[in-house]
């Protein structure tokens, strides 16, 4: 079975897939290698070409919760796919586990694909198994991914920047007991939209500090679920009132959370999509 055929096989609707997949200048997975790869935010659509060479050619996909059923669809027939994660914030595998575990499957000469939910390198640990992996001296490479904190803004018609209201924006992590180790002070001060990771248990401590910083109460904020993903939901807020939002909505991970003007823009955006596809309708 060739490839195109092997993914097809996976989901009739691939062979444009495989087909991208099999690009003359594809790079190839070879044995004993690791690729450390982004699977995006969800949407197979938002996977790039070469982490999409990798599930075709890989044997083993040892890959997050995060990463969407339908990317884990599209690996080969060969690919036995293995769940490393972490869920809900408690370890379920140990960091060092899956270090050891991606350079025991390379010693065996395994082809190894390790896919994390969007870039393996933004709150991702992409790092720390480069690191570990570089130690062991097994060769690897890294392919980045669509981050969830942009492609969320994205699919909810946010854009990240916007001239004339802001020329930065800060990815920011909201994890641990008291979301501490961040100076969120320091960053409302700086006036440009936050996208928060992570931060849904925490959400209320951070919306005070931010507020304490000096951000106005009535900043606009917006919570994307799910991005790109099936059940994807968007809710719009403002920073006094969003963490209670999160609550009253019941929304859970995975989620970011965008605070700063930019969210004002979406009202406009989404209407002029509204129009472009009711005049395409006529
Ligand atoms: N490496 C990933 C982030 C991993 S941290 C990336 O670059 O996107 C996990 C956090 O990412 C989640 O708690 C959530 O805040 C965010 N996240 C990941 N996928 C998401 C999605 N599809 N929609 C919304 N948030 C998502």
């Amino acid at each position: 079975m060739d490839l195109a055929q092997s993914l097809s096989r996976a989901h009739p609707m691939n062979e444009e897939r495989a087909a991208a997949a099999m690009r003359a200048d594809a790079p190839v997975l070879a044995p004993g290698h690791v690729w450390l790869a982004g699977a995006g935010p969800g949407d197979p659509g938002l996977l790039t070409l070469d982490a999409l060479a990798g599930l075709s050619q890989a044997d083993v996909v040892v890959h997050d919760a995060l990463v969407d059923r339908r990317v884990l669809a599209l690996a080969g027939p060969q690919a036995r796919l293995e769940f490393a994660g972490k869920r809900g914030g408690r370890p379920s595998a140990e960091q060092g586990d899956i270090s050891n575990r991606l350079i025991e499957l390379a010693r065996a000469g395994k082809r190894v694909l390790r896919l994390k939910g969007g870039d393996p390198c933004v709150f991702g640990r992409g790092g720390e198994e480069a690191l570990a992996l570089k130690a062991a001296g097994v060769p690897f490479r890294i392919i980045p991914g669509v981050t969830a904190g942009l492609a969320g803004l994205t699919a909810a018609a946010i854009p990240a920047t916007l001239r004339g209201i802001n020329r930065a924006i800060i990815l920011a992590a909201g994890y641990g007991a008291d979301a501490d180790g961040v100076d969120w002070g320091a960053l409302a001060r700086t006036g440009q939209p936050i996208v928060l990771y992570m931060a849904m248990r925490n959400l209320a401590k951070i919306a005070d500090a931010l507020m304490r910083g000096g951000l106005p109460p009535n900043t606009p904020a917006a919570i994307v679920v799910s991005a790109t993903m099936a059940d994807e939901r968007v809710v719009v807020s403002t920073l006094d009132r969003v963490a209670a939002d999160a609550q009253e909505h019941q929304l859970g991970a995975p989620s970011i959370i965008v605070i700063g003007n930019i969210v004002k823009v979406r009202e406009r955006l989404i209407d002029a999509v509204r129009m472009t596809e009711s005049e395409a309708a006529r």
